[in-house]
This record gives structure tokens, sequence and C-alpha cells, in this order.
């Protein structure tokens, strides 16, 4: 395995290869006694076989030749009730070989509009240790950033977007569309300020979020306390409840999404338990009374065009997830997510 993407596969803009529209026909790379040849173009060996990394996209160490990075978030040390998303990350990696090389309805080619490589996952050496923890993916994070690699990332639970936005918008504040059951801007909650019911209050207050840049969409399910979201409602978020997104329409709430976000740098984060559960059972906190799978890809690749800066899928619980059902469609989403986040990357 080598230690930087190889450039062709992954679709440099530089170095495209004149016929990496298709993989058929093309040689695996296999040598004369049958050893698995180079494998940083996992793409070209058939789907079932080799290790799997994210959409079989070339394994990264170093970063020179990356233009999206696709992470792994193996943590879930912010879980209020129901742990596992600290093993999202390898499942979705093994699911995301279903995936192909072009979106079928959209015609985008991510990875022959951006050198896209898995990058690994964050190194988390002390995950009984929240806050740092986050701190170490952070770190990660801010790795990337300082490559100029925008990242598109696996949870991990939703604590994680924050040490994502510590490392991406330190500079300025990034507006959000951010599908969910839950607005997760909850205060301190059992004596800790950091959980996954609170990353975005957090972001907030360290002026890493743009409130008034940031749409909620799908928010639903039972409450202790009917204020329990004032803090998104205060601060000028736009909050989407369940119940109008399925009156209005997709179409209608993303028209508006767009316009909340505007041009400026913006951030997708798609928690799967905002699908209903008959779609993503497996995950820490599932409400009953979401949306669809197909809703969420046309919302997704109706973001098209604005300045998006990266992403994440979050809350995949493979424990609670026997068919594998969940992080096929935590897979699928990431792609969708991909495919919008290219488009932005390659202009
Ligand atoms: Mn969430
Ligand atoms: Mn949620």
């Amino acid at each position: 395995m080598t230690g930087t993407a190889t450039a062709g596969r992954a679709g440099c803009r530089a170095c495209v290869e004149p016929d990496n529209a298709s993989n058929q026909g093309r040689q695996t790379h296999v040598n004369d006694d049958n050893r698995p040849g180079d494998f940083s173009e996992p793409m070209m060996y058939p789907r079932y076989t080799g290790i799997p990394t994210f959409m079989r996209t070339p394994y990264a160490e170093a970063l020179d030749d990356v233009d999206i990075g696709l992470i792994g978030v193996p943590f879930d040390g912010g879980v209020t009730n129901r742990t596992g998303a600290r093993h999202g990350p390898r499942e979705i990696r093994n699911q995301s070989s279903l995936m192909r090389r072009v979106n079928q309805a959209t015609k985008v080619a991510p990875f022959d509009l951006c050198r896209v490589c898995d990058v690994g996952d964050t190194m988390i050496r002390s995950p009984f240790h929240l806050e740092s923890s986050l701190d170490e993916i952070e770190r990660a994070f801010a790795r990337l950033h300082a490559a100029g690699v925008v990242p598109v990332a696996a949870g991990g639970d939703h604590s994680v977007t924050l040490p994502i936005f510590r490392a991406i918008a330190k500079h300025r504040p990034v507006g959000m569309v951010h599908f969910d059951a839950h607005c997760d801007t909850h205060d301190d909650y059992l004596g800790s300020k950091f959980h996954h019911g609170a990353p975005f209050r957090r972001a907030v207050e360290e002026g890493l979020l743009d409130p008034h840049r940031t749409i909620q969409i799908g928010i639903r399910g039972g409450v202790a306390d009917i204020d329990v979201w004032k803090f998104s409602h205060d601060t000028g978020m736009r909050v989407v409840y369940m119940e109008e997104l399925f009156e209005r329409g997709w179409r209608s709430v993303i028209e508006e999404a767009r316009e909340v976000v505007g041009d400026s740098p913006t951030y997708v984060s798609f928690d799967v338990d905002g699908l209903d559960p008959v779609y993503a059972p497996g995950t820490g906190t599932p409400e009953v009374g979401g949306f669809s799978t197909i809703e969420a890809q046309l919302m997704i690749r109706a973001l098209s065009g604005l300045d998006l800066v990266g992403g994440d899928v979050v809350e995949v619980a493979p424990p609670f997830d026997p068919s594998g059902n969940t992080a096929l469609v935590g897979a699928t989403m990431m792609f969708e997510i991909l495919c919008v986040v290219a488009q932005a990357r390659a202009e």
C-alpha cells in the first residue's frame, strides 16, 4: 500500500485518465503469483475484495495530492443514551463498497472532479476523556485544513462536529444545513458541556457557527421540556420541524435553506436519526415520523452550487443495525454529500 494517493484514478484535474469514466474492461492489478498489487487503485478490484476504504478510494497517509479527504471519526463518548456510533466508520466503509463512480441522477462524477482519498480515522488515544478526545479530533481536522483538504467525515456521534468546526471555522464562522431529528443545541447535561445534544450551542458560543446562516431540518420527537430548543430559536437559527417539512415538501424547504445559508462557506451535517427509523434504525436516538431516504437524497442534491466547505454523516450505530442497512444508508448520504462538496471544491 502506498502512502500517497495515485493521482490518476482519483481524478486529479491535472491528470485525469481518458478512460476513467468506467473501470469496465480495465485490468485489475494482480501479479503473476496472484498477490494483490498496488492497492492505491482499489476501484480496479472487484467490489467485494480488498481492504474496504471509503467508497474504494485510495488510502492516503500524506495529503499532498488530496482535494477531499474521506475520514472516519470513531468516537461516541458524547452519547447520552445508546452507544455504538464509534463503530460507524468501519461499517460505513464496508457498505460504501456499494457506491459507484457517477451519481446517476445529477451526472456528477466526484472522483473525476477532485482527488478523493480515504485519509483514515482520527486517532483517539484517550477515549475515556471526552474533552481531550475532542481535542484529538480537532487536531486531525486541523491537519487536513492546513493542507487544503476538504473533509467529508463519517462519525461517530454528533459531538464530533464541534471539533471539526474548531478546525475549519477558526477564522470565520460557517453556515450549516443540518439534517436531524434534534437541534443539538441543548445545554449542559449531567455535568458536561460537551455531548451529542449540544455541539451547535457550543459552536455558536465559540464563534464557529453563524446561527443566522443555520437551518435545522426534520426536528421532532417527544421532549422533556417544551423549550428544549430555545437556544436555536433565540439565536435566529431556522428550525424546520418535521411537520412543516411534511406539509411544505422537501423542495420548498431546501429552497429556503439555500436562502438561509447564502453564498458564504457552509457545512452539511447529516445525523442519520433525521431519517425515519424504518430507513435508519441503527442509531442511538431514533425518532419515528422522519423523512425518507429519497427525500434526503433530493435535499442534499439540491445544495449543489453552494459554497460547501465540508460535511459529515453521524450517528450510524452498527450494534443496532444487524442488517447493515443503516450503514448503507449512511454511506449513500456520504456519497451524495461528496458529490455536492466535490462540485464546490472543483470551483
Ligand atoms: Mn444530532
Ligand atoms: Mn439526532
